[in-house]
């Protein structure tokens, strides 16, 4: 397994074309994209610190060695409740991204849904997915998970946009592979993935052949081009050294809109080509795992972090005793508990999927439950959190001014409380990271938009259950 630096070492060699804020940028020299670069070696490193090993990592079926449990496709539900820890746990570290979630969740989706054809369509899919997935493990590889198309105008389906480009579709097939042209939009950290898996965003209807396509690709390979989102923490983190923000490392999470301009995917890496009938079911797989990881648990580690500075806030202060901070602080973590136990519960009910297969995934209605009381729950811990810290967390100055001769002594001064100003200042500054930021709605959306999840619930829930339970009672046939 790779160490950090092992990891580091890696990504030398790669050479993805990267525009950040109008310009061309290196992955190794920008200090936005070396925020990402950060955050995967962290992820490394909690991987070979035998502290984390049991959540970090598991044995491969298929190597018989210890992998990343980002490669790892689950086969019990005690890899799927580990897999949903990975996530809090990477949370809880980074206050950004495991950027190897989504690759996972793909993984997983398509280990079964290649299986199905396999066995359904005689293709050979599934062995050239698991040979595939076996050279990832070997190598311990950083793999990103590319769903969500550019999508154009959103009542059309793909055949029907006046620019087909909206949608990651095949243009060419050979002897020895596929082109691919389009858009995968809001990527998380695929600049400094080592590879990048492809699925459908959406299930697909006969006649959008083209568009049912799922591949691997190599970061960097001819054709693709990474358009990297610009916020005002990315200006932020151009300005002033990064000591002085509020998540120094690792930074906001960062996306980018990959695009695959006639990239060339040879046969031995593609793992879905024209199956529109699968690609329904292999985006509902998908969404099983990644709400249950990235919908819930991640958001829980994010919670903690936003409670922890939060208490600490109150302590600067000195309002912590006061009832009702003690209120809104319990507040949050129980609505952090909830989505705790959502995810927890969704890993403990999943089971095998499709069966025969081997793999698990994740229970439906617990993991959409997940996503969606964190999506609310996350305003409203961010409400509380910005009311116990009061104003300072928008209103502060920089630490700069601290170092200024001419300031220093009216900011020790004067925003000192039983903390001296460097730690409120310091936490405030972290708080804004959250309250004040992208956070809201990246949770909103991250793992789908609220809505998808509230369709998915109404649906899966067996509300005619639901109406004899209430009529037997109330004395109806
Ligand atoms: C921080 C962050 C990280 C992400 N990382 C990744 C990643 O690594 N890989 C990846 O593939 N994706 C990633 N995503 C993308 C994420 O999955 C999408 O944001 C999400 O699926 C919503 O899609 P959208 O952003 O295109 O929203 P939109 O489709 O623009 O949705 C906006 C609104 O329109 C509504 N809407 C959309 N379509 C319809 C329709 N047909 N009918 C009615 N209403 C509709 C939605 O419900 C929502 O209210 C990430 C997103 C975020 C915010």
């Amino acid at each position: 397994m790779k160490s950090a630096k092992e990891y580091l070492d890696s990504v030398k060699s790669l050479n993805p074309r990267i525009f950040l804020g109008g310009r061309q940028v290196k992955l190794l020299e920008n200090p936005t994209t070396m925020t990402v670069v950060n955050a995967n070696a962290r992820v490394y490193e909690l991987g070979t610190d035998p502290e984390y090993d049991g959540i970090m990592n598991t044995v491969s079926p298929l190597t018989g060695g210890r992998i990343s449990r980002n490669l790892h496709v689950a086969g019990s539900v005690q890899d799927l409740e580990k897999r949903a820890e990975m996530a809090t746990l990477t949370s809880q570290m980074l206050g950004t991204c495991n950027y190897r979630c989504v690759g996972a969740d793909t993984i997983n989706a398509l280990a079964g849904i290649t299986w199905e054809m396999d066995r359904d369509l005689g293709t050979g899919y599934h062995r050239r997915f698991m040979a595939h997935l076996k050279y990832l493990q070997e190598n311990d590889l950083a793999v990103s998970g590319a769903v969500t198309d550019a999508k154009g105008e959103r009542s059309r389906r793909p055949g029907q946009q006046e620019d087909p480009d909206v949608y990651v579709h095949v243009t060419e097939k050979n002897a020895d592979g596929i082109v691919v042209r389009g858009a995968k939009v809001s990527q998380s950290g695929a600049i400094g993935a080592h590879e990048t898996i492809v699925i459908p965003t959406m299930g697909m209807k006969e006649g959008e052949e083209d568009f049912a396509v799922a591949f691997a690709v190599p970061n960097g390979a001819p054709g693709l081009t990474y358009i990297c989102q610009y916020t005002p923490f990315t200006a932020e983190r151009e300005l002033v050294a990064a000591k002085y923000l509020g998540n120094p490392l690792y930074g906001q999470r960062e996306t980018c809109v990959m695009v695959f301009d006639n990239v060339f995917i040879p046969w031995d890496r593609v793992f879905l080509c024209g199956e529109t009938k699968y690609c329904g079911r292999l985006i509902a797989r998908f969404a099983k795992t990644h709400r249950m990881n990235c919908g819930g648990a991640c958001k829980v580690g994010f919670a903690d972090l936003i409670i922890g500075a939060s208490q600490l806030l109150a302590e600067y202060s000195g309002v912590h005793k006061a009832p009702h901070i003690v209120e809104k602080i319990t507040d949050m973590i129980r609505i952090s508990e909830t989505a705790r136990a959502c995810t927890v519960a969704a890993a403990l009910k999943g089971g095998e999927e499709p069966a025969g297969s081997g793999f698990f995934m994740p229970d439906d209605i617990f993991g959409n439950a997940a996503k969606l009381t964190i999506a609310d729950g996350f305003w409203e811990i961010m409400k509380w959190a910005g009311d116990i810290g009061g104003g300072l967390a928008v209103t502060m100055p920089s630490e700069m001014d601290l170092e200024n001769p001419e300031t220093a002594q009216y900011i020790r001064k004067f925003l000192k409380t039983g903390a001296p100003a460097e730690s409120r200042l310091r936490m405030a500054k972290f708080l804004q990271n959250w309250c004040a930021g992208l956070h809201g709605a990246g949770t909103w959306h991250g793992a789908g938009s609220p809505m998808a999840q509230k369709m998915a619930l109404y649906a899966l829930t067996d509300l005619d259950k639901k109406k004899d339970l209430a009529k037997s009672l109330a004395g109806l046939k």
